[in-house]
C-alpha cells in the first residue's frame, strides 16, 4: 500500500471539496482532494453559480476570467402554475455585482476551480482515487484509505475534510449521526435537444400532480420531471410511451423529439434527500457540503451552499493548519458558523415541500398559484425579498484567505 503524507485531505471533487482545496492550497497549505470519478463530466449536478459566489470570485479576482465560460443569466424566479406564470422574485436590487444566476454546466465550473488549484503546487487532485476508509489512532482521524486503479493509498494528514456528497462514505465510517427530515419527491432526469426556435429560458412547470423543470443548456434541455418518493416503479410500469405523453403535457413543444427518450436508460433517478448532521466533526475530521446536511434541489441552493461551508472552513483553517494547530475548537467553530444558515435554508425547503410540493403532487385539479405568490407576483417591491434570500441567502460568506502567489 503507498503512503502519502499531506496537511490536508479532502473526500470528494464536488462544489464543497473543489473550493475549499482550492482556497487552502492558494493559501500556501498542502492539500490532497480525491475524487473518485475520472472526471467532472456528470449530468445530475446542480447547475447554478449564485450571486453571492459570483461575488467571491470577484473577491479572487477571477470573475471577468469564470464569466468567459459558456453560461446563460436568470435574472428573476418565475413559476408556470396551470394557466398563471408569476414572477416570485428578482436579483434587480441585490448589493452584489453579478445582479443574475449564472446557469453553468457545473463540470465547466469544477474544472476551472481545478485549472486555477493546479497553478500553486500545494494543491494535488487525484482523479479516481474513492475514500473507503479512516485511518485512526487513539480516538483522533489521522488520515484515509482511498481506492485506485493501481491499489490502495493511505493518507496521513492533521485534518481530513468529508465533503463526498448527500452518500457520504467518510460520515457513515466517522460514525456521525444525522436527523433525516424527509422529501416527497424523486427527480427523473434526462436531456432533450433544443432547437434554435424555443423559448430561451430556464423554467419550472406545475400542473395537476406533475411537475418539470427545464434547464436551457444550449443545444439540449436538461429536464427534471418531479415524481412523488419512490414513484419510479409505479411510471415504469406504466410504460415508457405513458412517460413520453407526460412529458408532452407539461411542455407540448417536445413533441417532434420526445421520442429521443428510446429505454428507461434514458432516465436516471436522482433520489431526493434533505438531512442534517448532529455533530459535523471529530478529532481530526470535518464534513461539510451534502456530507453534512443533503439539500433538496428546491431554489437550487445547495451548490451555493456548499461553497459557503468551503469558504467558511478555509478563512478558519488555513493558518491553523499552515501552523500546524488545528483543534477540536476550529472544527466546533466552523460547525457553529454554519449551522443557523444552514437551519433557516432547510426550513424554507422543508415549508416549501409541505405547502406546495406535496399538495401538487397528490392534487387532481389544475393548480392555481397561493395567495401569497399572487401578492408578491404583484408587488414588485416584495420579490426583493425572495430574490435576496435565494441569491445570496442568509450570513454570506467572503474571502479572507490569502493568496501566496499574490505579488506584495
Ligand atoms: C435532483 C437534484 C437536483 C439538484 N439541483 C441543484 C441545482 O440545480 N442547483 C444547486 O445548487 N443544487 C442542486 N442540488 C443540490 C446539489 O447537487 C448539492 O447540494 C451540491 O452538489 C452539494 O455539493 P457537495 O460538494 O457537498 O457534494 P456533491 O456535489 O455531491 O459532490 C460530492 C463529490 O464527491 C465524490 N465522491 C463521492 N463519494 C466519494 C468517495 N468515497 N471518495 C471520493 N470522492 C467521492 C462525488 O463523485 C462528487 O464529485 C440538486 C440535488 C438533487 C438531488
Amino acid at each position: 500500500m503507498a503512503d502519502i503524507k499531506t496537511t490536508c485531505c479532502i473526500a470528494g471533487g464536488g462544489p464543497a471539496g473543489m473550493m475549499l482545496g482550492f482556497l487552502l492550497a492558494r493559501a500556501g497549505v498542502p492539500v490532497v482532494v480525491l475524487e473518485k470519478h475520472v472526471d467532472f463530466l456528470r449530468d445530475f449536478r446542480g447547475d447554478t453559480v449564485h450571486p453571492s459566489t459570483l461575488e467571491m470570485m470577484r473577491e479572487l479576482g477571477l470573475l471577468d476570467e469564470f464569466l468567459k465560460l459558456p453560461h446563460s443569466e436568470v435574472k428573476e424566479i418565475a413559476m408556470q402554475i396551470g394557466d398563471d406564470r408569476v414572477v416570485i422574485g428578482h436579483f434587480e436590487s441585490l448589493p452584489v455585482h453579478c445582479k443574475f444566476i449564472a446557469m453553468m454546466p457545473q463540470w465547466d465550473f469544477l474544472n476551472f476551480l481545478s485549472r486555477h488549484g493546479r497553478t500553486y503546487k500545494t494543491f494535488d487532485l487525484r482523479m479516481q482515487a474513492e475514500a473507503t476508509d479512516l485511518i485512526e489512532e487513539g480516538g483522533r482521524v489521522v488520515g484515509l484509505i482511498a481506492e485506485r486503479p493501481e491499489g490502495e493509498v493511505s493518507i496521513r494528514a492533521d485534518l481530513v475534510v468529508g465533503c463526498d456528497g448527500r452518500h457520504s462514505t467518510v460520515r457513515e465510517k466517522a460514525g456521525l449521526k444525522s436527523d433525516d427530515y424527509g422529501a416527497p419527491m424523486d427527480v427523473l432526469w434526462f436531456r432533450l435537444s433544443r432547437k434554435e426556435t424555443d423559448e430561451s429560458e430556464t423554467f419550472g412547470h406545475f400542473e395537476a400532480g406533475a411537475m418539470m423543470i427545464m434547464l436551457n443548456r444550449g443545444d439540449y434541455w436538461q429536464c427534471a420531471y418531479v415524481i412523488p418518493k419512490g414513484g419510479i416503479e409505479k411510471v415504469k410500469a406504466e410504460g415508457l410511451d405513458a412517460f413520453r405523453k407526460r412529458v408532452l403535457f407539461m411542455s407540448p413543444f417536445l413533441g417532434d423529439r420526445v421520442d429521443e427518450l428510446k429505454s428507461f436508460d434514458d432516465i436516471k433517478l436522482l433520489t431526493v434527500a434533505v438531512d442534517r448532521l448532529r455533530q459535523w466533526w471529530r478529532p481530526g475530521l470535518i464534513c461539510i457540503g451534502d456530507a453534512a446536511h443533503a439539500m433538496s434541489p428546491i431554489g437550487g441552493v445547495g451548490v451555493n451552499m456548499a461553497i459557503q461551508d468551503a469558504v467558511a472552513s478555509a478563512n478558519r483553517l488555513a493558518a491553523p493548519l499552515k501552523a500546524g494547530t488545528v483543534s477540536d475548537e476550529d472544527l466546533r467553530a466552523i460547525e457553529a458558523r454554519r449551522t443557523f444558515p444552514m437551519r433557516f435554508t432547510q426550513g424554507l425547503q422543508l415549508m416549501i415541500q409541505k405547502r406546495i410540493i406535496s399538495p401538487t403532487l397528490a392534487s387532481t385539479q389544475r393548480p392555481k398559484p397561493p395567495l401569497l405568490f399572487k401578492i408578491v407576483g404583484a408587488v414588485p417591491l416584495l420579490q426583493r425579498i425572495p430574490g435576496r434570500l435565494l441569491a445570496v441567502g442568509v450570513r454570506p460568506e467572503h474571502i479572507h484567505t490569502p493568496d501566496m502567489l499574490a505579488k506584495a
